[in-house]
């Protein structure tokens, strides 16, 4: 095989594999992300009871006014009783007095009911709170264990490069940038491999021409019909060549 296309070939298993670590890095990630994830959340519910908290307060507050209100008005009645002269004048005001009593149970009832319910969200929002605190120590968990796998990846990542500036110091800078053109859109088929005389990128048969410039290998042959470069290969290269590059 030409010298280059040689390189080429060595140079697109490499960038394959190192393109393989991305979606490692992922599954590494999932469950940290997952974890982190859940605490968010729960964070936002705990937020969500605290504003619901909040209102509650405000509907007490409104109730506390009602009941300095009705107290007030409850001292000017008993005033105005002892300066009360006739019979009507005193039905009028026990009228009054009973609208008064009534808003001031009304009101006490209500604040009892707001600060239940005060109480449960509370309850609620300290339990969340616990479950933030087991979540977290997962999470330092996953993160140790990200970082022992992340470790392990970066070195075989750094064996890889070492191996890429190895291989791209073999070929001239002209193979390498063509290379590099064609991988912008093929990605890891940028270089494929011929069977049966047909283009294992985009799998349209080649001419004869073609084909017989790809076994000479005399120099570095693109696909006529897709672009991508060839090189001629047996069934077993051609099927891992298609496994790795899906
Ligand atoms: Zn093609």
């Amino acid at each position: 095989m030409n010298k280059h296309l040689q390189v080429l070939v060595e140079l697109s298993k490499i960038d394959k594999q190192i393109d393989s670590f991305n979606p490692k890095i992922a599954l590494v990630r999932k469950e940290l992300d997952s974890k982190i994830a859940e605490k968010n959340a729960t964070l936002q519910n705990i937020q969500n009871l605290q504003k619901q908290i909040d209102t509650l307060q405000l509907q007490v507050n409104e109730s506390e006014r009602v009941i300095g209100e009705n107290s007030k008005r409850l001292e000017e009645i008993a005033k105005k009783n002892q300066e009360v002269r006739t019979e009507k004048e005193l039905r009028a005001l026990n009228i009054e007095e009973d609208i008064a009593k009534e808003n001031l149970n009304v009101a006490n009832e209500e604040i009892v009911t707001l600060q239940n319910r005060q109480k449960e969200k509370l309850a609620e929002a300290q339990k969340l709170q616990a479950t933030i605190e087991e979540i977290e120590k997962g999470i330092e968990e996953a993160e140790k264990s990200v970082q022992a796998e992340m470790q392990l990846i970066n070195k075989e990542q750094e064996k890889l490069s070492e191996q890429r500036r190895n291989v791209v110091g073999k070929a001239d800078s002209k193979t390498i940038s063509f290379y590099e053109k064609i991988r912008r859109w093929a990605k890891n088929t940028s270089v494929v491999p011929v069977f049966k005389q047909a283009c294992g990128g985009c799998f349209i048969r080649l001419s004869d021409k073609t084909y017989s410039e790809v076994l000479s290998s005399n120099d570095i042959v693109t696909c006529p019909h897709c672009g991508r470069i060839l090189f001629p290969s047996d069934r077993q290269t051609y099927k891992e060549c298609l496994e790795t590059s899906l």
